[in-house]
């Protein structure tokens, strides 16, 4: 597999016939010194992926792809590192619109994309500290069949009719291209998200507006309407006692009522 248009993008682009997490991959390749900004590690064969706190992640060979980016940013301040999940999200978001009808697509809150509802892709991006960095890590769900999905909450881009000539690069392109953009513009801002990455969040991102149900690490639950994103990237649901920030560190589950 070439992936012209992929590497077009990522010059620095390392596909991978089989690894057992991309992520794992790309971070042990930065902090041995051999990846840079925007290198990319990527298989369409991931056989150990992870979701959040170790969740399994379930990829059929060939039917998916999993990718891993390294962004190098020695300058954004630690309280700013709450956009880059999302920014990362807007990113696939944009890219799966772009490759089915873009309405049924949105953004799930805080790392999860979904067409009709269905979770399309899910997201997991692991901070380095010194030098300051982030790995985003996606899994994409390209050709799986109804049969093979792990949960009848998941779906696939071929599912959702999208065309499955040259998927793979394709769809790989469309996200590396909308991450390149995003990320540029929200260094070029200075991390300020106010400058248009949070208006472009909440455009795309379906849990606004939406009765949520949020699982705590303590085990306790939220109940309330997803009232909008603040300014470090936290959800902010309203309940009786009035609006609570949630951290997407400290969701377990968060589920539309
Ligand atoms: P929740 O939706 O419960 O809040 P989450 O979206 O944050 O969880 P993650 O940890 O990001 O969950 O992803 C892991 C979950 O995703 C698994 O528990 C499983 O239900 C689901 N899953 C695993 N593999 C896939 C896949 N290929 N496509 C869609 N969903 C998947």
């Amino acid at each position: 597999m070439h992936l012209p248009l992929s590497r077009a993008i990522a010059p620095h682009l390392h596909l991978l016939d089989e690894v057992g997490s991309t992520n794992a991959e790309l971070v042990a390749r930065a902090s041995s010194g051999e990846a840079q900004d925007f290198t990319v590690v990527v298989t369409t064969n991931q056989t150990a992926g992870r979701g959040r706190l170790d969740r399994v992640w379930v990829a059929p060979p060939e039917r998916t792809i999993a990718v891993s980016v390294l962004l190098s940013l020695p300058d954004l301040p630690l309280e700013k590192v709450g956009w880059m999940p999302l920014l990362a999200g807007l990113a696939m978001t944009r890219a799966v619109a772009s490759l089915v009808d873009p309405p049924r697509v949105s953004l799930k809150w805080p790392n999860d994309v979904q067409v009709d509802g269905l979770k399309v892709s899910g997201l997991l991006t692991e901070l380095l500290v010194s030098p300051r960095a982030v790995v985003i890590g996606a899994g994409l769900n390209l050709t799986m069949t109804a049969e093979e999905l792990p949960t009848p909450a998941a779906t696939s881009l071929t599912l959702v009719g999208a065309d499955a000539t040259d998927i793979v690069d394709r769809a790989l392109a469309a996200y590396l291209g909308e991450l390149r953009q995003l990320s540029d513009a929200y260094r070029g801002s200075g991390f300020d998200p106010e400058a248009g990455l949070r208006d472009q969040v909440v455009r795309v991102c379906g849990t606004i507006g939406q009765q949520v149900r949020v699982e705590l690490p303590d085990g306790s639950m939220l109940r309330g309407v997803a009232e909008g994103i603040d300014s470090v990237g936290r959800l902010l649901v309203r309940d009786d006692s009035g609006v609570q920030p949630v951290a997407a560190g400290d969701v377990t589950h968060l589920r539309y009522e």
